[in-house]
């Protein structure tokens, strides 16, 4: 969930047999060729594939050919060549076919917003919002190409220097499984609008909805080559990040690839962002709007499936109102439907994957071993109708009798698994708060403006809400501090982030030489 806007205001179009997942699935979308490369889709050599399921059924859609070195070649070649005419296009002229881009995105939301609940069993509704999200900052980015521009400085004797803002050329974009599509468009958007071109290789659990922005790219009028998708798994990751004729890599995942892709990037002096994982602190002092602080902590800790890297899913709540606070709370998550995420109501859908259920469920009974207490969910649940039997749907987990030291409260379990604790005082809890090698985000909700405002200075994290939580408005930069990342995105400061300075010096007399 990752752009502020009313849920009400989406065009909301109900499920019909029109769009189920039979159809889905044998849509060009799924069955055409997943790599894009000179504004075409075309098949990877492979000989390796990996086969693609379709989370909310577990239901195999195909065979996806693995992108090799080869494969990597043309697409950076043609990223490389494409750059040589799109970084001299002017910043007016890249904006127009993003702001096209954005249009188009809206048009063909429902397409694209089944397509991504094909990939990621994410409620129907919830994909369209990012889908919207998505279409808002390529917007944005369309609107600040044209003023992307360098300085002016006077100096003595009629001498001036002025600098030039210019792209670094071609970028490598890496992604995570949770926002597919958001991958893609917030790191193509900046990219594109300084003049770079990009080859993006979206995760191989999630492949299908970056392609279709390489479709749509094409059709805005973005010349072949500059943005292209190559499919596949870690190694093909590796092989990008490695490549030589790639000035920049900007990634989106876990924190050991993260430090992987860093070490790949140092090898060769490679710009590097990283957008990783958190564990991010939650607090509720006893003075909240104790309904909207429930609210914010089931938008922190549940929506997509627990599967956002901001959560907040260390709740600390002051003990005089914990009680009150876990009983509303119960209450309100014991009224989400889960099930079949293409139904318009639903509010959870399908965990990504066995392997991401299995590590969600370890994780819950670690947290019972150290002596945590599941007082809700936590378990799986099947939603009637035979289609989704072999989908996995979890129910939402919250501990209670939680400690610092567990591991359910230090590591991060990208799950719906909430860890409720309690503290007393304000500097306790900004201290316990800090305790954590990650600083992605943290929310606070207090009526008290002035701790509000200690609170924001105290928290070493790189977003923070106060009285709601994991809202992100397009122009609002998000990154991390610690381990939760380098660099930032969505607003403008991502420019710096995809964007070198070349100063210029102007002598207006003699050179003046001591020698
Ligand atoms: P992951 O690190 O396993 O994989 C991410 C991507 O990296 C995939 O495309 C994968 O194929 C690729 N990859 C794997 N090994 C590689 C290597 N050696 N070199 C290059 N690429 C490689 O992460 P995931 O499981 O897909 O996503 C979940 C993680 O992403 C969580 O930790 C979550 O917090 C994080 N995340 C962070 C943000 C953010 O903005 N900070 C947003 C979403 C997700």
């Amino acid at each position: 969930m990752k752009h502020m806007r009313s849920f009400l205001t989406f065009p909301v179009r109900h499920y019909s047999k029109d769009v189920s997942e039979q159809t889905l699935s044998k849509s060009h979308q799924v069955i055409s060729p997943l790599n894009f490369v000179l504004g075409k889709r075309i098949d990877a050599q492979g000989p390796s594939s990996f086969q693609l399921i379709a989370p909310a059924t577990g239901k195999k859609l195909r065979n996806i050919a693995t992108s090799n070195e080869q494969d990597i070649n043309e697409a950076v070649l043609a990223a490389r060549n494409s750059y040589r005419s799109w970084s001299k296009w002017t910043g007016f002229e890249r904006g127009k076919v993003l702001k096209t881009a954005a249009d188009l995105i809206r048009s063909k939301v429902d397409d694209l917003a089944y397509t991504e609940v094909l990939d990621t069993g994410k409620p129907i509704w919830e994909a369209r919002y990012d889908i919207l999200g998505c279409a808002d900052t390529i917007e944005f980015y369309g609107g600040l190409a044209g003023g992307i521009k360098g300085d002016f400085m006077q100096l003595s004797g009629g001498s001036f220097a002025y600098t030039i803002r210019e792209p670094l050329g071609v970028v490598g974009g890496i992604g995570a499984w949770n926002f597919p599509f958001q991958m893609a468009a917030w790191k193509s958007a900046p990219a594109l609008a300084c003049g770079n071109t990009m080859v993006f290789k979206p995760s191989q659990v999630t492949p299908l909805t970056a392609v279709m922005l390489g479709d749509i790219y094409q059709q805005a009028g973005l010349p072949g080559g500059c943005y292209n998708v190559v499919q596949g798994e870690g190694e093909t990751g590796q092989i990008l990040c490695s490549h030589p004729n790639i000035d920049k890599v900007t990634f989106t995942g876990s924190v050991p690839t993260g430090s992987r892709i860093m070490a790949a990037c140092a090898k060769d002096i490679k710009h590097v962002t990283l957008e990783l994982g958190g564990k991010s602190p939650f607090v509720v002092f006893s003075d909240a709007d104790l309904d909207n602080a429930v609210k914010g902590a089931i938008l922190a800790n549940f929506s997509n499936q627990g599967q956002v890297c901001s959560n907040g899913t260390r709740v600390y709540v002051e003990e005089s109102i914990a009680e009150k606070f876990l009983a509303k709370l119960i209450e309100r998550v014991e009224n989400m439907k889960i099930g079949d995420p293409y139904q318009e109501d639903t509010t959870i859908g399908a965990t990504i994957s066995p392997q991401q259920a299995a590590i969600v469920e370890d994780y819950i009974n670690i947290g019972k071993k150290e002596g945590a207490t599941v007082v809700y969910g936590g378990e799986r649940v099947t939603p009637p109708g035979s289609n989704f039997a072999g989908g996995i749907y979890m129910r939402p987990c919250i501990l209670v009798n939680c400690t610092d030291s567990m591991r359910v409260v230090k590591e991060e379990i990208f799950g719906p698994v909430m860890s409720l604790l309690t503290f007393k005082s304000e500097e306790e809890v900004i201290a316990r708060a800090n305790e954590s090698e990650f600083g992605l985000a943290g929310g606070v909700f207090t009526r008290d403006l002035q701790r509000a405002h200690r609170f924001v200075a105290a928290l070493e994290v790189g977003s923070i809400y106060v009285n709601n939580y994991n809202v992100y408005p397009v122009g609002v930069p998000f990154g991390g501090y610690k381990k939760s990342g380098i660099g930032r995105e969505n607003g403008e400061d991502s420019l710096d982030y995809y964007s070198q300075i070349k100063s210029v010096y102007f002598e207006g007399g003699d050179v003046e030489c001591p020698y």
